[in-house]
């Protein structure tokens, strides 16, 4: 079991760091472990505890399958390439497993959109396969005979988030970077000649170079906080878990309408089928999509639809109980796709968020291209796509900016 109650913990914040990165979630504690990695001064701040937020709530899944090609699946090629590198040093430590996924389609018309998405993912270098009949009962014996067809992606794999977390700040501490939990971001200080200085609930601390914004869901939060406009909001799942249950599958299996649902702006909640199982043969099923601020409460008729929705696709989930329902809330952008970059008026502010239902997937990647950013050389996926400027409207030079 890792322990997250952390030697890897400092409790002192330090005067200063030539960057501090703010929240220790995936994307945070990938960022300080690589750049610690190359001499980096860097200082982790967390005012809860690693892993305390979305990052504890996902199922951990690394997709390149549910990601339209362009720059969101370049991105997510690259850090799947990371991740299987991370495997192979973690070991099972991180739990990586490469299970492969597959999209299920209901009838001709779905099968026919997931077959057109999968040429285009094919096309920009993904290994798809088409499944139909006997061929896909092979790969999914126990899948609903209702199911139309099939793509399956192999290199769709799977990785225990908070485990990745624990391994990536023992990576960080070990290279010299500093972590302070308990410490919440809370302004600029003013008033400071010649230097930004970062207010929290533990002191204040001198920042060189940036403070990088990884507090997912409360991204936007902390941008404002800091002067600045980012349209980060909370976006809330539900996931379901069973009684552990012997081999229903050995792969992620989602519905084909789980990408348009990703994408779905609508006002109400969407619900889309997404099973798999564990290596403690519990399943988890999901999971929903809503934008209702931080309510924690499950609601009823979603629990009750997911668990709907997978027996439709596992029928001998139908006997099978639920041990527990558990709430996240995934960081959104308006386009659902990450903020990475510097921020467009507010000197010394770097984000690093807003990676929705994908932020552990591309959390490896988006360290990387912030590392390029700090040694100003060119990353390996061009971040224009990211670029929180996108948000931006007129300039408004009322803003303020450290002194
Ligand atoms: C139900 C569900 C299922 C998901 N499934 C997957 C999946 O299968 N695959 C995938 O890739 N992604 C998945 N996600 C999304 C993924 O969990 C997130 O995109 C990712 O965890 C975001 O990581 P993060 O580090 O940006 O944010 P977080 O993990 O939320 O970390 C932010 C941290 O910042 C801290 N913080 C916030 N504000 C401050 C402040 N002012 N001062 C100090 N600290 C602060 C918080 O305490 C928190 O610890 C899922 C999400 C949900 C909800």
């Amino acid at each position: 079991m890792t322990d997250l109650s952390a030697p890897a913990w400092g409790d002192e914040l330090p005067s200063g760091a030539d960057i501090v990165v703010v929240g220790a979630g995936i994307v945070g504690t990938a960022i300080a472990a690589r750049l610690a990695a190359t001499g980096a001064d860097v200082c982790l701040l967390e005012r809860a505890g690693p892993a305390a937020g979305s990052s504890s709530s996902g199922e951990g899944n690394l997709l390149l399958s549910d990601k339209l090609p362009g720059p969101e699946l370049d991105l997510a090629m690259r850090s799947l390439s990371l991740w299987h590198e991370l495997g192979d040093e973690a070991g099972a430590r991180i739990e990586l497993e490469r299970k492969g996924g597959l999209v299920a389609a209901w009838d001709a018309a779905q099968l026919s959109a997931l077959h057109a998405l999968a040429d285009r993912q094919e096309a920009a270098g993904v290994a798809v396969r088409r499944l139909e009949g006997v061929d896909l009962a092979d790969v999914e014996p126990q899948l609903s005979r209702h199911v139309a067809g099939a793509v399956f992606y192999e290199a769709d794999s799977q990785v225990q988030p908070v485990h990745a977390v624990a391994h990536q700040l023992e990576r960080a501490v070990a290279n010299g970077c500093r972590t302070v939990r308990g410490a919440e971001a809370l302004r600029w200080r003013s008033g400071v000649e010649g230097a930004a200085v970062l207010e929290t609930t533990c002191g204040s601390l001198r920042v060189g170079t940036a403070v990088v914004n990884a507090a997912g869901p409360w991204a936007g939060e902390l941008a404002a906080r800091l002067g600045s406009d980012l349209p980060v909001v909370p976006r809330r799942g539900h996931v379901l878990v069973t009684e552990p249950v012997v081999s229903v599958t050995a792969h992620k299996v989602y519905e084909a309408d789980y990408v348009g649902s990703i994408h779905d702006a609508g006002d109400g909640w969407q619900c889309s089928s997404v099973v798999e199982s564990t290596a403690s043969g519990t399943m988890l099923l999901g999971s929903s999509r809503e934008f209702v601020a931080w309510s924690a409460a499950p609601a009823p008729a979603i629990v009750a639809a997911i668990a709907e929705r997978a027996i439709a696709l596992f029928p001998g989930l139908a006997g099978v109980r639920l041990l527990r329902t558990y709430i996240g809330f995934r960081p959104a952008t308006p386009d659902r796709l990450p903020a990475i970059g510097w921020d467009a008026e507010i000197p010394h502010l770097l984000h690093a968020t807003g990676h929705e239902g994908a932020g552990i997937g591309l959390s490896l990647a988006t360290a990387e291209a912030v590392q390029c950013l700090f040694e100003r050389r060119t990353p390996p996926v061009g971040l224009e796509a990211f670029d929180p400027a996108r948000f931006s409207e007129a300039p408004e030079p009322t803003k303020t900016a450290p002194t």
